[in-house]
């Protein structure tokens, strides 16, 4: 069994309807975690996944949407029964950034925890292990982990200078996934989605945007769906959707940083439209705790 679960799917922004950015991949029982922004560790829950059995997570950046969960996800499944190590990866800067997150602004937490369990009643078995069992890894361009029945490739792509962006191809006997994490289209996530069952690519702003603002580091429709058509994707999974509709506090919020233009219902349908120009094949629109069959 091969699945894509999307858990966040929405913008670096407090969207009612998405999470910040991660998904899962399953591969049979085993959960592979592709980043932790907000909302990540509930969103397992909504899906169906005990974050405690999660043991695997890839990191693509370092910006906030995508890593804001990190440390409460971390210390939750230490505190409610952590056995296996987690082991976390991400582009270089990965283990300072857990580091300071962990034994600086969690400090406290992470000493409590340390003693929590060792003063407890000896009769008490069920109790967070005496050290954090976590272990942390910075990766390098097409880098791969391996795992039982599962391999994890790891390739640069191209966001922004300040925040080194892994993208990652999951291969398994029963398929494979590529996720783009935030990068304008570009050959690396061609190359690393090349016949992919299932390619997970984001789509932060529309064209017009883009071009407005000649933005670099992100995609939009037509974009998304040229990587998607040159690299051979069977199916595409847009995801790092902003709102363009909800309630008023969300669209007066939104439209402070996307401008006023190009809100509604319709906008989701012109999406689809602009990816179909560049490509033919099955176009999925994520939203969070969506499934897709491998
Ligand atoms: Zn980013
Ligand atoms: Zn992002």
């Amino acid at each position: 069994m091969m699945k894509v679960v999307l858990l966040g799917t929405g913008p670096p922004f407090p969207d009612p309807d998405r999470g910040n950015m991660s998904e899962v991949v399953m591969v049979d029982d085993q959960p592979l975690l592709f980043d932790c922004g907000e909302r990540t560790t509930t969103n397992l829950m909504r899906a169906g996944i005990n974050p405690v059995r999660v043991n695997q997570l890839f990191i693509t950046h370092h910006h906030w949407d995508h890593m804001s969960d990190y440390g409460y996800f971390c210390i939750c499944t230490w505190n409610y029964g952590r056995k296996e190590t987690l082991h976390v990866y991400g582009p270089q800067g990965t283990i300072e950034m857990s580091d300071h997150i962990l034994l600086g602004g969690h400090k406290l937490d992470v000493e409590f925890l340390r003693k929590f369990g060792r003063n407890l009643p000896p009769h008490i078995k069920k109790k967070p292990t005496s050290e954090i069992p976590i272990e942390v890894q910075d990766l390098k361009d097409t880098q791969s982990v391996s795992g039982a029945g599962w391999k994890v490739t790891a390739g640069l792509v191209e966001h922004l200078s300040d925040f080194p962006c892994l993208g990652y191809r999951v291969d398994s006997p029963q398929g494979s996934v590529a996720i783009s994490g935030d990068t304008q289209p570009c050959e690396a996530m061609i190359k690393l989605a090349a016949d992919v069952d299932v390619l997970v690519h984001e789509c932060s702003f529309l064209d017009e945007i883009i071009s407005e603002r000649q933005m670099k580091g992100h995609s939009g429709p037509t974009g998304a769906g040229r990587v998607a058509q040159e690299s051979g994707a069977k199916k595409l999974v847009i995801t790092h959707l902003r709102p363009y509709v909800g309630p008023p506090p969300v669209m007066e919020m939104a439209t402070m940083y996307w401008g006023n233009d190009w809100i509604g219902e319709h906008i989701i349908a012109k999406i689809v439209t602009d990816i179909r120009k560049q490509y033919d094949g099955e176009i999925i629109i994520g939203r969070d705790c969506m499934e897709i069959q491998i």
